[in-house]
């Protein structure tokens, strides 16, 4: 059995706390390693060489700072084998989609190689008489950052890189249960020639996440996973005085209006309804067809869609669309809300609950399911179900359909499929969701503009990654400076404009 570790001080730290977690293989059901819970003597540890490190790492000027990230993104582009391959192995998504994971965490290192850029300060010249001002980006200090299961690597990494990039340490507590991609990443982040200390891995469950969230050391939380801990994170964070951005659930409504191209349109459902077994905060879980007839005509085109969608385990091949949900307790939730979908009278089109795969009996695999005449009141409606279930809510009209999305607890991402510019554009202006897209159905930012929902789906102002992702990591000092040759007056009591 493979048993897991830390990573302090740029190297592998080993398990001191006595307390494990398993880390199955979700395609089998199988335990294939043990992850160390840390303790509070671990925890302690990582903060120390951090804080060892972070001054000369802040001193170290943006562009050589940079360099090391130009480094690290040559050395992901030659191991994304081996870091897909540990990826899907813990995760159980596909290859391609495990690259996809990974790729995009790396356009974001991409960005901030021009992380100088971002850190320049403003300045005035002559604010007052012989009187310059100037303003400057400085590091928080040590960053720490809490990371949830069903994206590894692209997760952390839109969270140390902007953190890095800065000036600070960051102190990264992944997922228990995917762990070993966040150690590799850290590794390689050494070999690119980060300092060691500068980046602290320490595995653990929610006690050494709270104690990290807690430390008086920490000046910054970021945290992405479920609504109701991103909630918790954010005020405890509040609480003892840290900048926190929160991220949490989600429940992406996609209108099709009777314009659409459907059969683009049920493509569209397919793809970021099913792909990843529907464990991404992007993934479209509503549909909401605008008219009878539209709901008619793209129930028809997403049933055989559906049926030809091949489950199964990721080394089974490049044509496997989506593999096993990440634990038997996700597994089991997901069946639970089906079956209160049933009961609460949605009709259940496609069932995927007794799906088996013949050789990965014991694997959490949960078949494609789809629903019709789901209604705002029901559970599988109201709830994120974090599975390959897609819900279709009928809306009598384009109204209707707006308030659904604008009305939902969540406000991730939206999409909206027409040929209308005008509704389009309608609809971008008034939804209440932070992340739209105009047939486009996962409209994830690219790295140089900010990723973040509205409403349930966000705790704090700052979004990840873009431009507010250096806000985020940085403080902002400003200086008032006056030469002697520049001072005329006497003595001065009074607060006076400078101008
Ligand atoms: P989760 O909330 O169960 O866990 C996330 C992280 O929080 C883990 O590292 C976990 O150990 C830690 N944690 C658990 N209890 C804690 C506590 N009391 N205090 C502090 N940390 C604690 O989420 P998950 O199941 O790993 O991930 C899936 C969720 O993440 C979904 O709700 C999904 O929508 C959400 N998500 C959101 C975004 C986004 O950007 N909005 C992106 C990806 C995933």
């Amino acid at each position: 059995m493979q048993e897991l570790f830390h990573f302090i001080n740029g190297r592998a730290h080993p398990a001191a706390s006595g307390r494990f977690g398993d880390v199955f293989n979700p395609a089998t059901g199988a335990v294939q390693a043990h992850v160390p819970l840390a303790d509070a003597a671990t925890l302690d540890a990582a903060i120390t060489g951090a804080q060892a490190a972070q001054p000369g790492w802040a001193a170290t000027n943006p562009q050589r700072r940079a360099r090391v990230l130009m480094e690290f993104a040559r050395l992901i582009d030659r191991d994304m084998a081996p870091l897909a391959e540990a990826l899907s192995r813990e995760h159980g998504k596909t290859l391609a989609d495990a690259r996809g994971d990974i790729q995009r965490g790396l356009e974001v290192i991409e960005f901030c190689i021009g992380a100088p850029h971002l850190l320049k300060g403003e300045y005035t010249d002559s604010a007052g008489p012989g009187i310059d001002m100037y303003s400057m980006r400085q590091p928080l200090g040590l960053v720490a950052g809490i990371t949830p299961f069903n994206f590894p690597a692209m997760i952390p990494m839109w969270q140390f890189g902007p953190a890095l990039a800065a000036g600070n340490a960051f102190i990264l507590k992944p997922s228990e249960r995917a762990p070993s991609v966040p150690l590799m990443l850290a590794a390689l982040l050494v070999e690119s020639g980060l300092p060691a200390g500068v980046l602290q891995v320490i595995n653990g469950d929610h006690t050494i996440a709270e104690a990290l969230v807690e430390h008086p050391a920490i000046a910054a939380v970021s945290f992405v996973g479920s609504t109701p801990i991103a909630a918790h994170v954010y005020a405890r964070a509040a609480a003892t005085g840290k900048r926190a951005q929160c991220f949490g659930g989600a429940k992406n409504h996609m209108i099709i209006m009777p314009d659409a191209d459907l059969d683009q349109a049920a493509d569209a459902l397919i793809g970021a309804g099913y792909g990843a077994a529907g464990e991404r905060c992007m993934a479209v879980s509503v549909a909401v067809p605008v008219g009878a007839a539209t709901a008619d005509a793209l129930i028809t085109r997403l049933i055989p869609r559906i049926e030809a969608l091949k489950v199964g385990p990721y080394s089974a091949g490049e044509d496997v669309d989506f593999g096993p949900v990440i634990s038997a307790t996700a597994q089991a939730n997901i069946r639970r809300l089906v079956q209160s979908g049933v009961d609460q009278g949605a009709k259940l089109v496609i069932d995927g609950r007794n799906f088996r795969l013949q050789g990965y009996e014991d694997g959490f695999f949960v078949g494609p399911h789809l629903f019709d005449h789901v209604t705002p009141d029901m559970e599988i409606y109201r709830q994120e179900i974090f599975g390959p279930v897609l819900s279709v809510v009928r809306a009598a009209n384009y109204e209707d359909a707006l308030a659904l999305a604008t009305d939902h607890e969540y406000g991730n991402g939206t999409a909206i499929f027409t040929r209308d510019g005008d509704t389009a554009r309608d609809f971008a202006a008034r939804v209440s969701v932070g992340m739209v897209g105009i047939n486009v159905p996962i409209p994830v930012p690219l790295a140089y503009h900010s990723f973040g929902g509205w409403k349930r789906s966000v705790f704090g102002d700052l979004n990840q990654h873009g431009p507010d992702a250096f806000r985020f990591n940085t403080r902002t000092k400003t200086v008032t400076a006056r030469w002697p040759s520049g001072i005329r007056s006497g003595q001065e009591f009074n607060f006076r404009p400078l101008g």
